[in-house]
């Protein structure tokens, strides 16, 4: 059984992620030892103890420790079984989370695919439903896996109840990715989305981010989302010809509308200042399903500890080497080999 270290690199929840997506596609069990180790409150919360029920059910695994705040687990995959399956996290913890943790082993399968998840849409360091839709999906398609999502509630902390439908077409996923260049610039958006807050609250954080960004107020809109609890995200979209970048933020207590809009449109700043294509979120988001796939390359900015993070967790179950490297002018080079 392969011996996964849960608090290398990162230390947090992608380890498991990228271990059980791995583990799925290739059919390798696993153990994985001090889960989330670096993380303040350890162990397995209940987005990740989501991702292991669902990568149990997809594949009719067998495994041992995967209860609440559990730091080792043991998970031993059977084969995958194509359907439509519901998981309710039971909390705002992000279903786009748990989707990461199942959906680069379901592209690989090339079966059809349906999933119904229930928490977080829209929650703080994890993609948020427009990431995963205008971001994400567009390049698994080009890679060949052909992913579409659609949004039935939105789910905020603390209240969470969000629903999302998850479909992968059936086919053949092994086109190489080549993402070297962003190409001309073609859309921009800034969206302001409130749930049962004051809509003058999204339309404050659209002036202030269209006004910071030199943006035409008229791709600026304030929308209402339909949700069981409160909640407000700002969505900064950057569109060119080859990929779609997403920056997200979500007020939280103590932080103003205006400094929430004012943090977006900084993210976004720093990305439209580098020539890299790849944001460095999408970047780490990309290696597994690269590495099951077709592989390929990107350029990114400078790899974060979750994209260095993931070459290790990589190496561990495919053993081949994902390289990242520096290309002088401030943008990185990723290239990960094809699955053998
Ligand atoms: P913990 O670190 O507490 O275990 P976790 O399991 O929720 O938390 P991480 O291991 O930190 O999550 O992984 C976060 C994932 O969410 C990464 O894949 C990262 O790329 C993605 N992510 C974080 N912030 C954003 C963002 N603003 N937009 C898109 N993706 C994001």
């Amino acid at each position: 059984m392969l011996e996964i270290d849960g608090s290398q690199g990162e230390g947090g929840g992608q380890v498991l992620r990228g271990a059980l997506a791995l583990a799925l596609a290739t059919a390798t069990p696993f153990a994985i030892r001090r889960i989330r180790a670096k993380r303040s409150k350890p162990g397995l919360l209940r987005q990740h103890l989501t991702c292991v029920e669902a990568a149990r059910a997809v594949s009719g695994a067998t495994v041992t420790g995967a209860k609440l705040g559990s730091t080792e687990l043991t998970f031993a995959p059977g084969p995958l079984v194509p359907g439509a399956y519901r998981f309710d996290i039971g909390s705002a913890g992000s279903t786009m989370l748990v989707a990461q943790a199942v959906l680069p082993a379901l592209l690989a399968q090339g079966g059809a695919w349906s999933l119904e998840l229930i928490g977080g849409t829209h929650n703080p360091s994890a993609p948020s439903y427009e990431f995963f839709t205008r971001t994400l999906a567009p390049v698994l398609g080009r890679m060949g896996a052909p992913v579409s999502a659609t949004l039935h509630l939105a789910g905020f902390y603390p209240v969470g109840g969000g629903r999302v439908q998850i479909e992968v077409a059936a086919g053949e996923r092994r086109r190489p990715l080549a993402l070297r260049e962003r190409g001309a610039i073609t859309g921009r958006h800034a969206i302001a989305a409130v749930a049962r807050m004051p809509a003058t609250v999204a339309e404050r954080e659209v002036a202030t981010a269209t006004r910071l960004l030199g943006w035409p107020r008229e791709v600026g809109s304030a929308v209402e989302l339909p949700s069981p609890g409160p909640g407000n995200t700002v969505t900064l979209v950057v569109e060119a010809e080859r990929v779609t970048e997403v920056f997200t933020g979500h007020l939280d207590r103590g932080v103003g509308a205006e400094d929430l809009a004012r943090e977006v449109a900084r993210e976004c700043a720093a990305y439209l200042a580098s020539v890299a294509p790849v944001g460095e979120y999408l970047a780490d988001q990309l290696l597994v399903p690269m590495a099951l796939g077709g592989g390929g390359s990107f350029v990114t900015v400078e790899p974060s500890l979750h994209t260095r993070t993931q070459v290790d967790v990589i190496r561990a179950f495919l053993g081949v080497e994902v390289a990242l490297t520096a290309q002088g002018d401030g943008t990185w080079l990723a290239t990960v080999p094809p699955r053998g």
